[in-house]
């Protein structure tokens, strides 16, 4: 399964990243642009069966957001939301350069204070 993995590396990352401090994350955003093809729900359902795996990992939670589609219009040398997989800007122009919504991050943990 594609999102199990995806979780999987998510937290497997935040362990090497952070040894000292991975048990005291309480909270992990991810950021998936639309073109990820990312869907919330399938991945909060890999975050339920890797919790069986992995218990340690049910204090955390896990909050996915999506973001837009963004391409860049060359003709009006600005950026216009993709709606609909529509690549044209308002002015009429296609454009398939886009600026926004391929990426799969990581955006911001939080951890337990002490
Ligand atoms: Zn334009």
């Amino acid at each position: 399964m594609h999102e199990i993995s995806i979780v999987r590396n998510v937290f497997e990352t935040l362990q090497e990243t952070y040894p000292d401090k991975f048990e005291r994350i309480t909270k992990v955003q991810i950021e998936a642009g639309l073109l990820s093809n990312i869907q919330p729900i399938l991945i909060q359902n890999a975050f339920e069966a890797l919790i069986m795996e992995e218990p340690q990992l049910a204090d955390i939670e896990l909050e996915v957001l999506l973001l837009p589609i963004i391409a860049h219009c060359a003709a009006c040398d600005k950026d216009f939301e993709v709606k609909r997989h529509k690549f044209v800007c308002d002015c009429g122009t296609p454009s398939k350069n886009i600026v926004q919504g391929e990426e799969l991050q990581i955006s911001r943990i939080e951890f337990l204070e002490n």
